[in-house]
């Protein structure tokens, strides 16, 4: 395939492949220049594509394709530089050390002075480590959907829009009794756990129920590649279900980029199911699970703190653990509410907040 330098008046350059440049033409030919959609079928054109000419002015680099003229600005290249970069933002990795990012909720507001900025800063540092706690959030019923709504459509699950978790002996899972509830990521039962979720704490009066949470790529990270190959190629069954809805998927319990680095943890003990024992790779499934599943439960490895009412957890699903202590019911009450949403609507909305140019100019 034909490759083009490009050289822009200031000295910028880029090598592209023909094929590349004809195809990301800005023109309003080319493109629905309104909606910066693209109109042009690539496969309208030769694989072989060369142009006519290149020619390069202060306004831009001009190519003669022949059958189109295609104009490129150096704007419209250092865009594409931008948005194809947005999702390498480096995660920051943390370890029980961890200073929990804290907000307060009045200041979350778009509409009060300095609250974009704060906005920002909540974004950034939810995206970044995974987890963010805002407290101050009023104390009634709902408010987690209210706040998530905000930002990002709810993702409702058979069993509920807004989650209690409280005791209740018709409850679904270990969440609804005061056992202690080991680190876990929410519905591996889907082939796509929500990737993102807001735990409300409404009230907190027991003795014990202590929250915690586990950074699952840092720990994971310390696996070796042979076992986290396993882990991301060995599927796995999954199951929660009550009288009205069953969830059943079957999936690894890590997906990695090509870097080797993870994208997706799933991890939930209470909810894994009994693996078919003639399945080739058990054996190095176990035995890197073994080693997976004692890094996740040592206490070591644990954030700790306790939320208070009005305190409301965001955390990333298919990234950071969460749990509690055991707690004795006997001594006051414990109301938690949850939402589940898409970690990248949030993601999304940073990018939308920071006023990064999103399309090039044409
Ligand atoms: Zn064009």
């Amino acid at each position: 395939m034909d490759r083009l330098q490009l050289i822009w008046a200031d000295g910028t350059t880029a090598v592209v492949p023909a094929l590349w440049l004809r195809d990301n033409c800005p023109c309003s030919h080319c493109k629905v220049v309104a909606t910066s959609e693209r109109r042009k079928l690539i496969a309208t054109e030769p694989l072989e594509l060369a142009p006519v000419s290149v020619v390069t002015d202060t306004s831009g680099v001009t190519v003669d394709w022949g059958n189109h003229v295609s104009h490129y600005t150096l704007d419209w290249y250092r865009a594409i530089q931008l948005d194809t970069r947005r999702h390498l933002a480096t995660p920051s990795l943390w370890g029980p050390d961890f200073t929990l990012p804290r907000f307060r909720y009045s200041e979350l507001d778009e509409s009060v002075p300095g609250g974009r900025q704060r906005l920002i800063e909540f974004l950034s540092a939810f995206t970044s480590h995974g987890v963010a706690c805002v407290s101050g959030v009023p104390i009634y019923q709902g408010e987690s959907e209210r706040f998530v709504s905000r930002w990002a459509p709810i993702r409702e699950l058979p069993f509920g829009r807004v989650h209690d978790v409280l005791v209740d002996p018709m409850g679904y899972n270990i969440a609804h009794t005061a056992e202690a509830l080991p680190p876990h990521t929410d519905f591996p039962s889907y082939k796509w756990p929500p990737s993102g979720q807001a735990l409300h704490m409404l009230i907190n009066e027991v003795v014990g129920g202590d929250s915690f949470v586990v950074d699952g790529w840092r720990v994971a990270s310390e696996l070796d590649r042979s076992e986290l190959d396993i882990l991301a190629s060995f599927p796995v069954p999954f199951r929660q279900f009550d009288h009205g809805a069953e969830t059943w998927t079957m999936a690894p319990l890590l997906r990695l980029r090509p870097d080797g680095s993870i994208e997706q943890l799933r991890f939930s003990n209470q909810l894994m199911q009994p693996i078919d024992p003639a399945t080739t790779g058990i054996d190095r499934f176990y035995e890197a699970y073994h080693h997976l599943s004692t890094l996740l439960l040592a206490p070591e490895q644990q954030h700790r703190f306790r939320m208070q009412p009005g305190d409301l957890l965001v955390v990333h699903g298919h990234r950071v653990l969460h749990g509690r202590t055991a707690y004795e019911a006997s001594t006051g009450h414990r109301h938690l509410q949850d939402v589940y949403f898409e970690f990248e609507d949030l993601f999304n909305q940073l990018h939308r907040l920071s006023s990064i140019p999103a399309r090039a100019p044409v």
